[in-house]
């Protein structure tokens, strides 16, 4: 029998409470990961850790990624409850879709502060940490409207693109420390964040994926893992799209 993954490495993802994040914590788990659930919502991510196995395999905190001193709570919790800090990964979204001619100034500083900034904190607070030990992985979530633009998101594609450019600099950065930084992009993944969309608007985007179908939060959660874990030990800065061939 192959060993797990990622077996008695501390994985933190950020909002893991529901959707992608979920079934990220769930996947690490399952591949002998210890895992800090961090969400806004403190009681879900409670909640989620419970599910997932609770007192010595997860634990819930309650974390705003915008604001860089809940992240650095979030990372002392890691290391304070598990001993090392070995993986992080920038999931925490939220969308405030507009054109531009409707989006409010709040609605675009509120998406560039939970993704790109969110990100930025989570990137550099768990460099600074893993730079000590000299090992880590760390996963940044950016969007194939990173890659394309979307209309109605000139917020999140900003956002989702600064990520891009953010990870490959931090992995130049931190490569010779023994710490490699990759991306995702995925496409129409099924979570609360896309069923909020008109039916319509579902079907046109489905329409445009090759593969047919919307993606599952656990095909972003393979993906992740494969980042996470030393099966992608010589891939630094790299962005993986995972969207059934849309936009490629
Ligand atoms: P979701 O809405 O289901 O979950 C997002 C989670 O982030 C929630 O638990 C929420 O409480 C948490 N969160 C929001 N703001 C936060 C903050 N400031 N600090 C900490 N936690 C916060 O979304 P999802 O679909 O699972 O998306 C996860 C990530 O994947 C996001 O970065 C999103 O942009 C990205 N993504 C999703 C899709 C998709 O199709 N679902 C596609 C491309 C990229």
């Amino acid at each position: 029998m192959t060993r797990p993954l990622l077996t008695d490495r501390t994985a933190v993802i950020t909002g893991a409470a529901q959707g992608i994040g979920y079934a990220i914590a769930e996947l690490f788990v399952a591949e002998g990961a210890r895992v800090v659930i961090g969400d806004l919502d403190a009681g879900l991510a409670a909640v989620a850790a419970e599910k997932l196995g609770g007192p010595g395999v997860a634990i819930g905190v309650g974390c705003d990624v915008s604001k860089s001193a809940d992240v650095d709570g979030m990372l002392a919790a890691a290391v304070d409850t598990f001993g090392t800090l070995d993986v992080v990964v920038n999931n925490a979204g939220i969308t405030r879709d507009a054109t531009m001619r409707t989006m409010t100034e709040d609605q675009f500083d509120q998406v560039i502060a939970v993704h790109l900034k969110g990100t930025w904190n989570g990137v550099r607070k768990a460099a600074a940490i893993m730079r000590e030990a000299k090992s880590g992985a760390i996963v940044n979530l950016s969007s194939i409207s990173g890659k394309v633009g979307m209309a109605g998101q000139t917020n999140y594609s900003a956002a989702k693109a600064g990520i891009v450019g953010m990870t490959k600099a931090a992995a130049k950065e931190m490569a010779h420390h023994g710490v490699r930084v990759n991306a995702i992009q995925p496409g129409l993944i099924r979570t609360a964040m896309t069923e909020a969309m008109p039916q319509k608007v579902w079907e046109e985007k489905v329409a445009g994926i090759p593969m047919q179908r919307v993606g599952d939060p656990s095909e972003i959660a393979s993906v992740a893992l494969f980042l996470a874990s030393d099966l992608s030990s010589y891939m630094t800065g790299t962005v993986l799209e995972v969207t059934g061939g849309r936009f490629m």
